[in-house]
């Protein structure tokens, strides 16, 4: 198994001009003197592009913030984050994902991925072309001109999966999207978004609590500690991204190995 420190350091130099995501040496703190919480690092992180990194650590550890950081809706208190080799500005160069889909719920489901497009500054022809295609992408295309407060969960998650991959940002961040949804429609959407990354390259942040669903996605698994978090695992994920049925992945003897490796450096990592 890589260790952490090693690699991390290696692709920090020697990535630190062209990645798409570079955390270098990152401490968060929230509050000021008596009530200052320290939520996260120092932690130094390099995300080649194309990469699909999935976060996982216990609940507090520090996963949003780390995400928060990357899209720009905070500064790190010490440190820099670059994104595509800048300073992340909030709502450019990022589709960002949440737990809850935070849609328009009196506008149809193509409507709110219109909207996407035309806040990313697509005129009105080509978003009338594109938005049959997002929602081709996810599987809705037989409900785009439903509501909102007509769709499922799922469905709904889906839409702002959508949404998010809508502006062509070349980078992808989800924060715990499918925590709220019921088991077998989570299974549904981790294999499409599996899909839906492989056919996009785009480089992708994903948080999670969950070790089945990191090792289903990620290219690449970062294990946090107990907070103020920091790295206790770093681990490349190499089983095949395409030409395999989800079933047939979930049965390999790695992919069995690496939930196991991921399992006990989260429990680890949480005492
Ligand atoms: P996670 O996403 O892993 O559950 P967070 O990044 O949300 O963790 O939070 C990490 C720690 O920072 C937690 O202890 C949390 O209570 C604290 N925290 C998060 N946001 C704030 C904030 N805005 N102000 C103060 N403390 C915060
Ligand atoms: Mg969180």
């Amino acid at each position: 198994m890589p260790s952490i420190p090693d690699t991390a350091g290696t692709r920090a130099e020697a990535g630190a001009e062209v990645a798409a995501v570079h955390v270098h040496e990152v401490e968060h703190v929230y509050g000021t003197a008596g009530n200052a919480v320290t939520a996260l690092g120092p932690i130094s992180l390099t995300v080649p592009r194309g990469s699909f990194l999935v976060i996982v650590g216990a609940s507090g550890c520090g996963k949003s913030t780390l995400l928060r950081l990357i899209a720009g809706f905070e500064r790190p208190t010490f440190g820099t984050v670059r994104t595509g080799g800048v300073e992340p500005v909030p709502g450019r160069g990022a589709g960002i994902v949440f737990q809850q889909p935070r849609l328009f719920p009196w506008k149809t489901v193509g409507g709110n991925v219109e909207l996407a497009l035309r806040y990313a500054g697509v005129p009105r022809g080509e978003r009338a072309r594109r938005v049959p295609r997002l929602l081709e992408r996810v599987g809705l295309h037989d409900v785009a001109d439903r509501r909102i407060w007509q769709i499922s969960g799922g469905q709904q998650q889906r839409v702002a999966i959508a949404r998010a991959l809508a502006g062509d940002d070349p980078l992808l961040l989800l924060d715990e999207p499918f925590a709220a949804l019921d088991a077998l429609t989570r299974e549904r959407l981790q294999e499409d978004l599996r899909r839906v990354s492989a056919e996009t390259g785009r480089t992708s942040v994903f948080v999670t609590h969950s070790v089945e669903e990191a090792v289903f996605l990620g290219t690449r698994v970062v294990v946090l500690t107990r907070r103020p978090g920091r790295i206790a695992l770093d681990l490349d994920i190499t089983l095949p991204r395409t030409g395999t049925a989800p079933d047939e992945l979930r049965a390999l003897p790695d992919y069995a190995a690496f939930r196991t490796a991921v399992g006990q450096a989260v429990r680890a990592a949480a005492e």
